[in-house]
């Protein structure tokens, strides 16, 4: 098995995102189920690859009584079977960094689980090199896939069949299969925030009312409707910049957090700081941590579709082109490779080229 990529590191999505393995919010059905099979996935790999866990688990306040409305219905679903409705004491009590004064209540969700993206995917590539006979060939563009030749930049490989996961390139690999779904591309801010030297670990990962109009386990709840009607009203400006408040801490106690959401099909490469200040502000209406500064900003871009969470596209019995088009992909696309893999041996096995 080979990995061909065109960058020399890894350097897209998936090391500039929060390595936030997210269960509980996703989508009700497959994207729960993906996530939910991903996660022990990420479980049972990220010890023999030396990655660690930073923490584990959840805590979605509720600074509304809308929001927490959202969050009970949520927890009477089967989605919710081992989460937990939290009061504001409680919430504050294991993660004295809240504002309890700020919050209505909380859900604590026990599934998630967090890495550091940046360390753990070059780890996840080391390992699968050193153990696991996986061949890699950086530096290299895919210029064309007819198996069993695939032409690269650094010459010609030979393989049985392709998965093609070219993130959001829509140009270089089968562009016209692509432009049939009709994606776009989004933009999101990031930042890693660094309290103030005392300040007490979170432990755990954070969210807050925003995200329970983007994340569709809670968004795709009647209840989701009341809050966001509060929302247009109270915070228009953090929901026109698609602004939700994720916070995952570093095994140094640094915080990455974000995001916001800016779609186009080719997106500037602008960060103006009025996005940044607005996830602040979330950040600070939730967390108490005085002093705390910025320390690094950065953007990432992932595929999106209006009407799909992710792809796949069979454009030959032994290519399969597979797209994550949402926010979706550390959580989910452990269990989409076992898919995948699963359907094309099966087809590849009797397969004749279409
Ligand atoms: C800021 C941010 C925050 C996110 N937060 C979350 C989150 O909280 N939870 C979650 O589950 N997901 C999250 N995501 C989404 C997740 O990171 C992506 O869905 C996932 O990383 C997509 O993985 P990928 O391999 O498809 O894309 P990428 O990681 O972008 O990798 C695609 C790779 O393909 C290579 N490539 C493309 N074309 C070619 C070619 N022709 N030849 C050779 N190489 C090629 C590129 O160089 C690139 O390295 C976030 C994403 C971002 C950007």
């Amino acid at each position: 098995m080979i990995v061909i990529e065109r960058d020399a590191a890894a350097n897209g999505a998936s090391i500039r995102n929060f390595g936030f393995i997210t269960v509980t919010g996703q989508q009700a059905g497959q994207c729960w189920q993906r996530a939910m099979r991903s996660r022990d996935v990420w479980a049972e790999v990220a010890p023999k690859a030396g990655i660690r866990i930073e923490h584990t688990g959840l805590c979605v306040a509720a600074r509304r009584p809308e929001a927490r409305r959202v969050l009970e219905a949520f927890k009477a679903t089967d989605m919710g079977r081992d989460c937990e409705m939290i009061t504001p004491e409680t919430a504050a009590a294991r993660i004295p960094a809240l504002r309890q004064q700020s919050i209505v209540g909380a859900l604590w969700s026990p599934h998630e689980l967090r890495v550091e993206s940046r360390e753990a995917i070059p780890k996840l590539a080391s390992w699968l090199e050193k153990s696991q006979g996986v061949s890699f060939l950086r530096s290299a563009l895919v210029k064309d896939v007819r198996p069993p030749a695939i032409e690269t930049t650094r010459g010609t490989v030979h393989a049985e069949a392709v998965v093609v996961c070219p993130g959001h390139d829509f140009q270089t690999l089968f562009p016209e299969r692509i432009a049939a779904y009709g994606l776009t591309t989004c933009k999101l801010h990031m930042m890693r925030v660094q309290p103030a030297k005392a300040a007490p670990g979170l432990g755990t990962a954070v969210m807050s009312d925003l995200g329970l109009v983007r994340y569709l386990g809670y968004a795709e709840l009647p209840e989701a409707q009341a809050l966001m009607t509060r929302l247009r009203a109270e915070q228009k400006p953090h929901l026109d910049h698609g602004v939700h408040l994720i916070v995952v801490q570093s095994a140094d106690g640094s915080l990455v957090v974000g995001d916001s959401h800016h779609y186009g099909e080719t997106l500037d490469p602008f960060a103006p700081k009025l996005v940044d200040d607005l996830i602040l502000d979330e950040f600070d209406t939730v967390l108490d941590l005085p002093g705390r500064t910025v320390s690094e900003t950065w953007t990432g871009t992932y595929a999106s579709a209006s009407d799909r969470l992710m792809l796949v596209d069979r454009p030959l019995d032994s290519v399969r082109i597979v797209m994550i088009t949402s926010g979706t992909g550390a959580s989910t696309s452990f269990a989409i490779a076992e898919e995948v893999i699963a359907d094309l041996f099966g087809s590849v096995s009797q397969g004749t080229p279409t």
